[in-house]
């Protein structure tokens, strides 16, 4: 079957015979593709980093296995367990855990699952210590579209989200975990719990409305000629989504993340911002961001495209330029945003940047680093009566969509 996923350029002649901008879902025969692709069946996620203690309650007929897969001693089948880093492995209420530094825990169904400090979040869990700190890892085994419930929750407003823009968030956090999932192989773990990979909220996954939109859209996963990619997305691009080059160079440049106009998210709270840092401000978080930075006051800061040129207005700068009296230096715009703290300086996309002398006054546009699905403008697109697929079609250009199980 076909359909189309035009951009908005193509959505008044939007047929068949428009090679250009059709997108194909190819039917692969089942899960196993992903269990193919991925060498697993099930998204790991690390719900718990760096924790003291952990408390694993609920689930049903428990089982308690080491690295090997062997049943440790273990408390009574519905005792809660506490579950401690110790000397020469874990504690496990209190008594060695037989020397293990990591346990799974399983329960026999899915419809009772582990709870993680008073929260359900999964029928099996890995627990370990984790090498640098020594303090405690829980990483949930979740089937894909489970996971998927609860980064809806984690990401969107789902109660006053379009269904249109929740089906097309879906398939981006799908496709994105999927290439995380292929990538990941060898780690402890696919993805983080936050934003550093997608925000996911364990105990949404009863919900109807999430449900609805995880299961329409069941396997499909956005593909670049045949291949997953990183469906990055961000909350608001303020006018104008970024090419995926520019802020991660260390992947190949590829044309679905090329970067498109967007006018559909300015119903953001985040569409326009100002925010006034201090150049002493400035450097402070410089300074604990990157300890090795030049010393001394900061004099001047440019902020450059790809090219090394100063951006104007609707530019997003690529790169910034710090001239301080212990001299100048460069670092990627990205870097420089989470230096910053990436709440205060919500996008590298400025109106107007003002050196006031003491201070930047800068008048920014959007929300996140701008690459790939504009959230807002999701949200926009849904609300004018747009498709998932033409949503996806706007914001990831050329893409396909591939039904992976
Ligand atoms: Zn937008």
């Amino acid at each position: 079957m076909a359909f189309c996923v035009a951009g908005l350029a193509g959505l008044l002649s939007c047929r068949s015979s428009h090679k250009s901008t059709e997108t194909t879902v190819r039917e692969l025969p089942t899960r196993e593709a992903v269990a193919k692709a991925t060498g697993a069946t099930d998204i790991r996620v690390a719900v718990l980093k760096d924790a003291p203690a952990v408390h694993i309650a609920g689930g049903k007929a428990r089982r308690i296995l080491n690295a090997a897969g062997r049943v440790v001693q273990q408390p009574s089948d519905d005792a809660a367990l506490d579950i401690r880093p110790a000397a020469g492995g874990l504690s496990l209420n209190g008594a060695a855990a037989g020397g293990e530094s990591s346990l799974r825990i399983e329960s026999a169904s899915a419809d009772e699952p582990l709870s993680v400090n008073g929260q359900q979040v999964a029928r099996v869990l890995r627990i370990y210590c984790a090498p640098r700190s020594g303090a405690l890892n829980v990483i949930a085994h979740l089937d894909l579209d489970e996971y998927l419930l609860g980064v809806l929750a984690g990401e969107v407003p789902f109660e006053r989200w379009h269904p249109e823009a929740l089906k097309a968030q879906a398939i981006t956090s799908r496709s994105y975990a999927f290439n995380q999932m292929r990538r990941s192989s060898s780690e402890a773990y696919d993805v983080e719990s936050t934003v550093m990979s997608q925000v996911f909220k364990a105990g949404y996954r009863n919900n109807p409305v999430l449900k609805a939109a995880v299961s329409a859209t069941r396997g499909l996963v956005l593909t670049d000629n045949g291949a997953p990619f990183s469906a990055y997305f961000h909350s608001t691009c303020g006018g104008h989504t970024e090419s995926g080059a520019h802020v991660f160079p260390e992947q190949p440049a590829l044309r679905p993340l090329s970067g498109v106009p967007c006018s559909f998210c300015t119903q953001s709270p985040a569409y326009r911002w100002k925010l006034t840092l201090s150049k002493a401000d400035l450097e402070r978080r410089l300074k604990a961001a990157s300890p090795s930075s030049p010393a001394g006051p900061i004099l001047r800061v440019e902020f450059l495209d790809a090219a090394g040129t100063p951006v104007g207005a609707q530019v997003r700068a690529v790169q910034v330029r710090i001239h301080s009296s212990g001299g100048p230096w460069t670092m990627p715009g990205n870097q420089f945003r989470l230096a910053i703290g990436a709440r205060d300086l919500k996008s590298l996309l400025f109106e107007q940047v003002t050196d006031t002398g003491a201070a930047l006054e800068i008048a920014g546009a959007g929300f996140g680093h701008g690459v790939g699905l504009c959230q807002w403008g999701s949200q926009g697109m849904a609300q004018a009566g747009y498709s998932y697929a033409q949503i996806l079609g706007k914001y990831y250009p050329g893409a396909e969509l591939t039904r992976m199980y």
